[in-house]
């Protein structure tokens, strides 16, 4: 277990023994306190019981004097009635008798009012001496005249008694805080030993081993909960540090191959002496392997501002009709110098809030697509319609573009939305281009709320369309 885990166990261990040690000390008080008030109550029993004995012995003299028959026997478990401490007063107050264990000292002075409003009443007082006594007082007659019968107990032995039993719980108090730490500290490892392999685990993770996974005893509880939250996150960094090694294997890939055609160009020109005609050729070659490279790189710096959240969307109003005659009228040249028709069908005059130039890059891609996949004299059809969407809760607008080509197979339409993935036969052909339009294409819809997909054309071939929503969605996200 790591220190920092150890101090985990350690402060949850004192945590416990302290809540523990306070609730025991607590019951320790309240049993010697109710240990003592059952010991009073059973003398005040014995009291009750021994003031009715001492009025059967209770007699008047002839000389008037009272006296106390001694003649009765004592049993052993009465041997706690040679403590007794006895006194009668007259109604009027004088002391009839007093018997020699209470000698000078009195049960209370004169009688109080509440004495004789019960049948027996009971109250403590402390003596000269300092003894604590319970008292029972008791009116009644004897041979026709009425006395005050007070008997006292002292109650220090059943004191003694409770505070023996109270200092005893507590010498056994330590030994049982103990045992309780022993036990806690034990539970609270026990408890703390999935972080312990959480967190040793966590130690090996480096960006090559990002397919470990923690192991998960008990899903439903909290740590199961944490585990699985982390492993979750383990599975999201394994899968970003996937998709930037395989994006820059894919990137350097790809500026292997303008870089070796410069170079081989440039080789091809530097081995013998040519016409300057030639020469311009050459320079003319490399410069267009340059602008790709440029073009190319252009658009990887844009999805990488994209992908950090840095790029600033510039939003304005605009027709949708005017974007698509605009994006049209980019790729019409490519278009015509293959003897196609790009026909163009505006359902409705739709305003757009947007950014104009990404949008319209979006476009440009999926037109110059359907150009550079098409065979010579084929159509290429742009439609706009209005739509309405129950999901997105607005109008939308829908743009797609239909080509007659080889068009997508089925398992390739996900795919070809993923940076560098080009088909086969684009692969080996010149009209390809890296295999970035369409990611871009599929970043900047979305951003702005809407979506990207393909089919198949109804005349064979391609259709890709985008959607966009046509007020835009409260928060454009940069994904
Ligand atoms: P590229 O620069 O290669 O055109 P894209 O991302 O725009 O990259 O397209 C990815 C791949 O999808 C292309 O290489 C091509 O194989 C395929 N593709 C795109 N549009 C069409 C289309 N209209 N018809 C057939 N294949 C297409």
């Amino acid at each position: 277990m790591s220190r920092w885990l150890s101090k985990v166990r350690n402060r949850l261990t004192l945590w416990y023994v302290g809540i523990f040690g306070g609730i025991l000390f607590a019951f320790i008080c309240v049993a010697s306190a109710l240990h003592y008030l059952h010991l009073e109550d059973q003398l005040y029993h014995a009291e009750i019981q021994d003031m009715e004995t001492i009025e059967g012995l209770l007699y008047f003299e002839r000389d008037g004097r009272l006296s106390l028959r001694e003649d009765y026997f004592i049993s052993e478990e009465h041997r706690l009635l040679l403590d007794r401490l006895l006194e009668v007063l007259s109604m009027d107050g004088n002391i009839l008798f007093r018997n020699t264990k209470l000698g000078n000292d009195n049960l209370g002075g004169a009688r109080t009012a509440n004495e004789g409003s019960a049948d027996f009443f009971r109250h403590s007082l402390q003596l000269a001496n300092g003894n604590h006594v319970l008292v029972l007082s008791h009116i009644r007659p004897i041979q026709g005249r009425t006395v005050l019968i007070r008997i006292g107990y002292s109650t220090e032995p059943i004191r003694k008694q409770s505070i023996q039993l109270f200092v005893l719980l507590l010498l056994v108090m330590p030994f049982a805080l103990l045992v309780a730490g022993f036990a806690g500290s034990k539970v609270a490892s026990k408890a703390l030993d999935p972080l312990s392999q959480m967190t040793q685990l966590a130690r090996t993770i480096t960006a090559h081993r990002l397919n470990e996974r923690i192991p998960i005893k008990n899903p439903d509880d909290e740590l199961g909960h944490m585990a699985l939250v982390l492993n979750d996150l383990l599975e999201r960094l394994e899968d970003s540090f996937q998709q930037l090694r395989s994006f820059t294997s894919d990137v350097s890939h790809e500026l292997r191959t303008p870089l070796a055609s410069i170079r081989s160009i440039g080789e091809v020109g530097a081995q013998a002496d040519y016409e300057p005609k030639k020469y311009r050729d050459i320079i003319g070659s490399m410069l267009e392997e340059v602008s790709r490279l440029t073009g190319m790189i252009d658009t990887l710096l844009t999805i990488a501002h994209a992908e950090s959240g840095t790029l600033q969307f510039n939003r304005s109003r605009f027709p949708v009709n005017e974007l698509v005659q605009d994006a049209v009228s980019i790729v019409r040249v490519l278009a015509e110098d293959k003897g196609q028709t790009i026909m163009l069908s505006v359902e409705d005059e739709v305003t757009l809030e947007a950014d104009r130039s990404f949008i319209r890059m979006a476009l440009v891609n999926l037109i110059d697509n359907a150009v550079k996949y098409s065979p010579e004299k084929t159509d290429i059809r742009v439609d706009v319609q209005t739509m309405e969407s129950s999901s997105a809760g607005g109008p939308m607008v829908k743009i797609s573009v239909a080509d007659q080509g080889s068009g997508i197979p089925e398992e390739a339409r996900e795919r070809i939305f993923e940076r560098f993935y080009r088909l086969d036969e684009s692969r080996n052909s010149d009209a390809g281009g890296v295999g970035l339009g369409l990611a871009i294409t599929k970043w900047a819809v979305e951003a702005h709320g809407g979506s990207v997909s393909v089919s198949s054309a109804a005349k064979g071939g391609a259709v890709f369309w985008m959607v966009l929503p046509i007020t835009p969605v409260s928060s454009i996200t940069n994904t």
